[in-house]
């Protein structure tokens, strides 16, 4: 589903933040990728989210080699393909949670009514059932986060690909974020955590420990 080879990633100004990665994640896996602060983990999430091209070396997603496509094919990939969570939650504000994941439907050519109608459903899928119609300022930060997930992966994308996803929220709600995401793993969806939280990431069935912009060991558990 994503494989990385040789990737590295220097960045104007020679900032060599990437060194040398090799990584394949299959489909239907679950990985953490941990580090420290500068160890490269955003420069991986750019990366594998397709939002920046290596300096060397090859990234694939699901099958398409991300040096050999246009901008805009990209933006397909992406958009088809990637399910993206971040900490900040990124919802529309103002917009009732059943919009904010339908929008995730909007290049998948489906109707607008098909939009609603998966959207509830996905809610459903992450315990929102009962709150379709509520605004990102009525819900909770872990009920917010719970939204952006069903967004991420009401289009069933190839990859769910979550930036510290528990990075603003308490304890409790991220743990219950975590547990969430084991369950669509556990249901079939291939994902990718990036964090720099070892309790988090020891929460994750495999470990990618990242150091200096390179891979400093690899745990499964
Ligand atoms: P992490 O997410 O683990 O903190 P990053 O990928 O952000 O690590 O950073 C890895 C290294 O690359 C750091 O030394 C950082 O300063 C450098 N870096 C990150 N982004 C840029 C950029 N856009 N331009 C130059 N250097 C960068």
């Amino acid at each position: 589903m994503l494989e990385l080879a040789d990737v590295t990633k220097t960045y104007p100004g020679g900032v060599a933040a990437v060194r040398g990665v090799s990584l394949a994640v299959s489909r239907g896996e679950m990985a953490a990728i941990v580090g420290p602060s500068g160890s490269g983990k955003s420069t991986m999430l750019h990366l594998i989210g397709t939002l920046d091209r290596p300096t060397t070396g090859t990234v694939r997603v699901d099958g398409f080699d991300v040096s050999r496509l246009s901008d805009r094919e990209l933006s397909a990939l992406r958009a088809t393909r990637i399910g993206f969570v971040f900490q900040q939650f990124h919802l529309a504000a103002g917009v009732r949670a059943v919009d904010n994941v339908a929008d995730g439907l909007l290049y998948a050519g489906v109707s607008r009514r098909d939009r609603r109608k998966r959207a509830a459903a996905a809610l459903e899928r992450v315990g929102l059932g009962h709150r379709l119609e509520h605004r990102p300022h009525e819900l909770s930060g872990g009920e917010r986060q719970r939204v952006a997930i069903a967004r991420a992966v009401v289009g069933e994308p190839a990859l769910l690909l979550a930036d510290e996803p528990t990075g603003n929220l308490d304890t409790a709600s991220g743990t219950a974020v975590m547990a969430l995401l084991r369950e669509l793993h556990a249901a079939g969806t291939t994902i990718v955590v990036i964090t720099h939280d070892l309790e988090i990431a020891a929460s994750v069935p495999r470990q990618v420990r990242m150091r200096d912009g390179m891979v400093e060991a690899a745990v499964t558990v």
